[in-house]
């Protein structure tokens, strides 16, 4: 039986402690909130079982040691932390950017307990209210062992990563910054500049605004995310996300030329190319940024329509994760669009409404 720490208990530290309350009931859990609320919830829920104090002795003798907050603070509860951890005690982290946590750890001569750790599975949306036992499914789980660390101590906390049900893969501090750099730092600047673009453009009357529904809120989704989180990220993947700014702006300027140029080859061949190249990406795990589970509904306008759907859902136990009515059709698809907390449910809601016949849409 294992004694799990926490510190942090939001969307993701949330998740990792209810997919282990889940997979290993008899595990005890401990937790530190800077939000009281949470950990009162937490309590209640019988996710965790011990609510501890700040820097409370009791995490540093835990299994392991999860530290779940914001990237910055991450760094300043491993230095808090170290002069009460116990032999045997192995520290962690989900931060998103792992350059300098590693740096920090080498200094501090953690570097045979630490083992940095970045579930690719998140959302939008933060707080433990959002946190789910099942976030971890079918994630990478990007696992950056510290320099001193041994095999059968890497082996162990890739069991437990497993046995969460994510897809663990091991890799250096500066591969995982790279990386992310191009798969995710960048698509939450791109989502959030194109966003601030159409304020910016919008006309007197606020057109664009209004028509912006189906393909644009899909592609900028993310721009709801945490701004702290990711004014922090930016900052600490400086150097990465420059260079990967880089490319993508000599991009633009190419495509932008391109078009003065009236190039139809070119302007084909770079749609062809990424068609192909984004079908070809592996649909069955999750990627760098969170997936959404949805479906889209025709509904015929009349009093009533969306209340029969969301009763019916209810009497199957199929709990909605966001609901909302899509003005223009694209791609023939209905208006009404309802999004599910996991695979399974949306599934499950899927094939309840196509047995009422309901015209349904997989997204
Ligand atoms: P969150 O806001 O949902 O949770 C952060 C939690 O930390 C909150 O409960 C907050 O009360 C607590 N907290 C903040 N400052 C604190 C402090 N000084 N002391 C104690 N508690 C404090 O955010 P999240 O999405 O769970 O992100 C947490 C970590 O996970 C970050 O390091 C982030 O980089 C990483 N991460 C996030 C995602 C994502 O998509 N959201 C994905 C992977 C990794």
């Amino acid at each position: 039986m294992k004694k799990i720490g926490f510190i942090g208990l939001g969307l993701i530290g949330g998740s990792i402690a209810r997919s282990i309350r889940r997979v290993h009931p008899d595990y005890t859990i401990y937790a530190y909130n800077r939000s009281k609320d949470s950990l009162a919830a937490a309590l209640k829920d019988g996710i965790i079982d011990v609510v501890c104090e700040e820097n409370d002795p009791r995490l540093g003798d835990c299994d392991y040691l999860f530290l779940c907050t914001p990237v910055e603070y991450n760094l300043q509860f491993l230095e808090a932390m170290k002069p009460s951890l116990s032999k045997g005690c192995i520290l962690t982290d989900v931060g998103s950017v792992k350059g300098d946590i590693h740096r920090r750890v080498e200094e501090l001569g953690l570097g045979d307990i630490f083992i940095g750790g970045h579930p690719m599975a998140g959302s939008e949306k933060t707080g433990f209210e959002n946190s789910t036992d099942r976030l971890l499914e079918n994630a990478y789980y990007i696992i950056t062992p510290g320099s001193g660390i041994g095999v059968d101590i890497l082996t162990d906390f890739t069991e437990l990563i497993t046995s969460l049900g994510a897809i663990p893969l091991i890799l250096t501090c500066e591969e995982h910054d790279y990386i992310t750099a191009g798969v995710s730092h960048l698509p939450h600047i791109i989502a959030s500049a194109l966003v601030n673009l159409v304020r910016n453009l919008d006309t007197e009357n606020g057109h664009m605004r209004m028509i912006a529904a189906g393909g644009f809120r899909d592609i900028t989704r993310i721009a709801s995310s945490s701004p702290v989180m990711w004014q922090q990220i930016c900052q600490e993947n400086r150097e990465n996300i420059s260079s990967v700014l880089d490319e993508y702006i000599r991009m633009l300027i190419q495509i932008r030329y391109e078009i003065d140029q009236d190039d139809g080859a070119f302007i084909y061949q770079m749609f062809e190319s990424s068609r192909d190249y984004r079908d070809s990406i592996d649909v069955l795990t999750r990627g760098a940024i969170g997936r959404v589970y949805a479906i889209y509904v025709d509904l015929a306008d009349e009093p009533g329509g969306i209340a029969a759907i969301t009763a019916l859902l209810a009497t199957d136990q199929i709990n909605i994760r966001n609901m909302g009515i899509i003005h223009n059709r694209e791609f023939e698809q209905g208006v009404l669009k309802i999004e599910f907390y996991d695979a399974d449910t949306c599934r499950r809601g899927l094939n309840l409404l196509q047995k009422r016949n309901y015209v349904v849409h997989e997204a």
